[in-house]
């Protein structure tokens, strides 16, 4: 029989390669390994289909990772609502170039005595004590914990949990040669988004752009691709001694779609969880942690139900830069757009 390792850890994107690193930076010397189906210039091309905007904040969680790799740096958000409304956010990001960044990810992760392997997992069984994932290829590998990041149609999902994300987007992402605001990152809101938005970020010199699949049109551009962002989670992040994070969980926020943050913060989490021998306690802190608070969902299903004359209507106070008192000051006015002011003032300081 095979040897047993200590931790699989299935799909090496930002969720992957989050708990990898932190289960051996923080971990007493435990065998893990990572296993992704792709590798090389797919692997890139697959994580360059991202907006690749993350929030300064975010790396606060996650000491030692820092913001490397960084194409643009980003001081505020211009949200423009129907009607000719414009809203201004003063924040701090960066866009990042997501295929160099998790190399150097990867690349830290083996300094710590991390191994990788490429193979695509289809099948995974519990047995006594352990557990068997079978690759495509035939190989079987034997691990007593598995974590599952192997993004939106998560296969470890699939076979332990058999559960589904509450929500499944297509996304379309562009890039194109345009002019867009300086260290900005520019939204579009409207009712034809469906609760969703347009984007634009600078992108070393190009412009980054999309939407939901199929809301907008764009004939000229230099590059196309299409992925699917889950969100609103899935019904339970651990089964015995497997552990869901990111897409697999769909942890995305559903206000601003941003995932990396909550990705790599619930790998952190999932890996202390492991290396105290308390899966659970990973369940635990998600189901109470602010990033998987009710309140994001309900302000999605309320902007996808709004016409553009009520969102127009709810934005028009902030015209400008919206400020703290004015913000409190509505959703004190107006009960039935409160949990939308909180979920936005809430998703642009910790959700990205
Ligand atoms: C168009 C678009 C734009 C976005 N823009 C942003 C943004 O600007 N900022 C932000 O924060 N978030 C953004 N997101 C969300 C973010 O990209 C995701 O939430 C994040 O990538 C989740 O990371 P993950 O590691 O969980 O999953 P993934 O990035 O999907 O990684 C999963 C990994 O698992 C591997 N894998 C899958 N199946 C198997 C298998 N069977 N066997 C082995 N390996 C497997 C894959 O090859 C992949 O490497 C965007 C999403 C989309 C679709």
């Amino acid at each position: 029989m095979t040897e047993i390792i200590d931790v699989l850890v299935v799909g090496a994107g930002p969720a992957g390669l989050s708990s990898a690193f932190f289960l051996r930076h923080m971990g007493d010397d435990l065998e893990v390994l990572t296993l992704d189906r792709m590798e090389g210039r797919r692997r890139s091309r697959y994580h360059s289909i991202c907006g690749e905007g993350i929030s300064v904040g975010a790396f606060s969680e996650l000491t030692p990772i820092r913001p490397w790799a960084v194409k643009d740096r980003v001081d505020k958000a211009v949200i423009n609502w129907p009607g000719g409304v414009r809203t201004t956010q003063r924040l701090d990001g960066v866009i990042i170039d997501r295929p160099a960044f998790l190399d150097r990810l990867e690349g830290m992760y083996r300094e710590e005595g991390g191994h990788s392997a490429v193979g695509s997992l289809i099948s995974l069984k519990q047995e006594e004590g352990f557990y068997t994932a079978v690759l495509y290829d035939g190989t079987e590998l034997r691990s007593r914990y598995v974590i599952g990041a192997d993004g939106a149609f998560s296969t470890v999902r699939k076979q332990i949990f058999g559960t589904r994300p509450l929500r499944m987007l297509a996304v379309e992402r562009y890039l194109v040669e345009a002019e867009t605001l300086p260290e900005t990152l520019t939204f579009h809101m409207g009712e034809s988004y469906g609760g969703g938005y347009r984007w634009e970020f600078p992108c070393g010199g190009l412009v980054n752009t999309g939407f939901p699949a199929g809301t907008s049109r764009l004939d000229e551009y230099v590059d196309k691709a299409c992925r699917f962002l889950p969100f609103g989670g899935v019904p339970q992040v651990t089964d015995g001694n497997v552990l869901l994070v990111g897409d697999a969980a769909g942890q995305a926020n559903p206000v601003s779609f941003g995932g990396i943050r909550t990705s790599m913060v619930a790998g952190k989490r999932a890996a202390k969880a492991v290396i105290a021998g308390k899966p659970e306690r990973y369940r635990r802190w998600w189901e109470r942690s602010r990033l998987s608070s009710p309140w994001y969902m309900k302000a999605h299903e309320t902007l996808a139900g709004w016409s553009d004359g009520d969102m127009e209507r709810a934005a028009a106070p902030f015209q400008g830069r919206a400020r703290l008192r004015p913000l409190l000051r509505r959703a004190m006015t107006s009960p039935r757009d409160f949990h939308m002011y909180i979920a936005y003032g809430l998703a642009f300081r910790e959700s990205w």
